[in-house]
């Protein structure tokens, strides 16, 4: 199975990262293939995602929003594991294989502050000393997940360097990570970055899919014909699809941020407008300008608001196993909208975007149909940003 041993998915994917990276990657590498078969390690696992964050999580029939759009629809209710959406599945198992590792230290980067609050939750449980790196305007836009994370006991590193965002945080805690690797560990929170990351945070993301597939069978006793997930670095999207790689008949659908349009230059597109190319050490799509420079990227949805993609996700353009489509700021909140207003259910803007995409496009789709869609996460951290934007405060 993919990625090869290189890390590679087809042409994508690898280790493009400087020679003082290689280390601490191929420790982790390593580390990562002898502890995560343990038996003590996945029984400790698996009890703290059935215990702790609520797994499994619903398979829900949204009966009155698949009367709306004419074909059935089930959600994967991500958004009710602990934390509000799926990033814990991640570092739950990220910060016990540290753990386990005998590392004392975690650190991690963050955009909107989910995934720093998700490993920060995962650091305070186990144990773990926790740093987070975040972009210096970002601090300033996401005041309450930054104290949020300090609640939980973590440090907050503001960074001033480049575009004070994301992708700036990636960097400044990979350069922590080549100082520190001997007691720390690098928890990333997507399916990007250089071997083995892609390969590691899609197995603890396919929790989602293998949960789908048993209680998509005990309630319809077939697979279902349509899977779709809300694509930023791409990690709930590859952990519903992941699981049913081999099951040909079952499409795949993901959905990035549209932003603005993609024929502006605000949006964050990468699989639909983007190129081949090399960000945070693999090579994948990615949103460069003419002379190779990495774009500013925009959504509505903090957590799509990335100018690369996991390589998985490239593989599967490529090789058409999946299909890709962009949906803009405004359908978003329609999906937003139609989704809390018919099933009482107010989603991340993020996985708005592809309940938005199945609204707009539900011509595409026949009577007997069966979808899931990945509801990643909740919408309560949206509320007050989409308040604003219609005008309401
Ligand atoms: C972070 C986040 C995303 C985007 O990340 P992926 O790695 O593409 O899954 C999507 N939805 C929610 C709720 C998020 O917090």
């Amino acid at each position: 199975m993919l990625p090869n041993k290189k890390g590679k998915f087809g042409i994508f994917g690898g280790k493009f990262a400087p020679e003082t990276l290689i280390e601490p990657l191929e420790e982790l590498e390593n580390s990562y293939k002898k502890i995560s078969k343990t038996k003590e390690f996945r029984k400790k696992l698996n009890y703290l995602l059935n215990e702790y964050a609520g797994r499994p999580t619903p398979l829900y029939y949204a009966e009155n929003f698949s009367k709306y759009v004419g074909f059935k629809v089930y959600l994967k209710r991500e958004d009710l594991a602990f934390t509000g959406a799926h990033k814990i599945n991640n570092t739950l198992g990220q910060v016990l294989l540290a753990k386990m590792m005998e590392k004392k230290r975690i650190i991690a980067e963050t955009g909107a502050g989910q995934h720093g609050v998700a490993t920060a939750t995962s650091c305070a449980l186990l144990n773990m000393e926790c740093v987070i790196y975040m972009g210096e305007i970002d601090v300033e836009r996401q005041k309450l997940n930054v104290y949020r994370m300090k609640l939980l006991g973590a440090k907050i590193i503001s960074v001033s360097s480049g575009s004070k965002t994301l992708k700036d945080a990636i960097n400044e805690a990979m350069r922590d990570w080549i100082t520190n690797f001997k007691t720390t560990h690098y928890v990333i929170g997507s399916v990007v970055g250089p071997h083995p990351y892609p390969m590691i945070v899609r197995n603890f993301q396919s929790i989602i899919g293998k949960e789908t597939k048993k209680q998509i069978m005990k309630k319809e006793k077939k697979l279902p014909d349509y899977l779709i997930a809300c694509v930023g670095g791409g990690s709930n999207s590859i952990g519903l699809f992941y699981p049913f790689y081999k099951n040909k008949e079952v499409k795949f659908i993901g959905v990035e941020g549209g932003g603005l349009g993609i024929n502006t230059d605000k949006h964050s597109a990468t699989l639909s407008k983007g190129e081949k190319g090399i960000l945070h050490g693999s090579f994948s799509y990615i949103l460069q300008d003419n002379y190779g420079q990495i774009k500013e990227t925009h959504s509505i949805s903090a957590g799509l608001d990335y100018p690369g993609v996991g390589p998985e996700h490239a593989f599967y353009k490529e090789t058409k196993r999946a299909e890709y489509f962009a949906v803009d700021d405004k359908t978003a909140l329609k999906g937003f909208h139609i989704l809390s207003e018919l099933e009482g259910i107010i989603p991340a803007l993020e996985s708005s975007h592809a309940i938005g995409w199945l609204i707009e496009n539900k011509e595409r789709f026949k009577k007997d149909d069966i979808v899931v869609v990945c509801l990643s996460g909740r919408g309560d951290k949206d509320v007050m940003e989409v308040a604003k934007i219609e005008g309401e405060i």
